[in-house]
């Protein structure tokens, strides 16, 4: 697949002798978000393989996961199933909206259950009520994804710094794995709980060419800050390029704040990776009053 990377201009990084490129894996699928379409390619040919008729996986109510599981689910063929953290709320928002009309079965249980969904007696329950599933963990981050994800970035991308955006850490873990001994990748977490993160980014990556950063998550998983906001409306409207409230935003947020602090050294070059995720921006706007772009 040819994917488009775009060198950003800014007189910051005149200034300061930076390049800046992104790929845009937001533009490979209309439906499906850049990173997940990479986390799902090999699960679903393993589920095939395996002679599934359906998905089973898990997320929160806006979670770009869902929707791309539901969409790709559907191309292929599979039933699907979304087991959404919360109680319903009617009206629905878009992505679950989006969900549904892709057919995916939506069924919501407490934060409780969802603390237990991975463990084998919640698993059996599932398939008690469900019959037989391929099952995806949430935000679809296992071995297979790891494969996938690891797949991002090619042999044209020789920028010094990789940057992404970490929820949790599949993508991260996967560039880690599959970049040069001179290249480093840094992460921003969209979420708090920064040592659980590199433990589980640790689980997947043996490799030590990759660092998060915490401070950029505004508050935690779809927390926005007025800063975050400014900047993504700033984009949009200067640089053409769309970035989500959740996860991309706060990624800029972090590189233009370490570029103006001096983080990378003068004369580096920066890959942003665009993981996707537009289609949360409508929720978002929704829910907070916003005009984050939804395309
Ligand atoms: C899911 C998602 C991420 C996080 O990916 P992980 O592999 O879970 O770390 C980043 N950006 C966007 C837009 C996403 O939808």
């Amino acid at each position: 697949m040819k994917i488009k990377t775009q060198e950003i201009s800014l007189p910051l990084l005149k200034d300061k002798k930076i390049r800046i490129f992104i790929k845009r894996l937001d533009q490979t699928h209309k439906h499906v978000s850049g990173n997940k379409w990479f986390k799902l390619k090999y699960n679903l040919i393993e589920a095939k393989k395996q002679g599934a008729k359906s998905i089973l996986t898990f997320g929160g109510a806006y979670s770009n996961h869902i929707a791309a599981t539901a969409y790709l689910a559907k191309e292929k063929g599979f039933s699907s199933i979304g087991i959404i953290r919360g109680e319903e709320h009617i009206p629905l928002n878009p992505t679950l909206k989006f969900a549904i009309k892709q057919n995916m079965k939506i069924n919501y249980i407490d934060r409780h259950d969802y603390r237990l969904k991975h463990t084998s007696k919640f698993l059996q329950k599932l398939r008690l009520r469900f019959g037989k599933f391929y099952l995806i963990p949430e935000g679809g981050t296992n071995k297979l994804a790891l494969k996938g994800t690891s797949e991002i970035i090619d042999a044209q991308d020789l920028q010094d710094y990789i940057c992404c955006s970490v929820g949790t850490g599949g993508t991260i873990a996967g560039i880690s794995n599959s970049i040069h001994r001179n290249q480093k990748v840094i992460g921003f977490p969209a979420i708090k709980g920064s040592d659980l993160l590199r433990r589980d980014i640790g689980e997947w990556t043996d490799r030590k060419n990759w660092d998060i950063i915490t401070n950029y998550n505004c508050g935690g998983y779809a927390k926005l800050s007025k800063k975050l906001v400014k900047l993504i409306n700033d984009c949009h409207k200067t640089l053409n390029i769309p970035l989500d409230g959740i996860y991309t935003g706060k990624m800029m947020l972090g590189v233009i704040d370490l570029i103006r602090n001096d983080y990378f050294p003068k004369g580096s070059s920066i890959l942003l990776i665009h993981t996707g995720g537009i289609q949360g921006n409508i929720g978002l706007n929704q829910r907070f009053g916003l005009q984050l772009p939804i395309n």
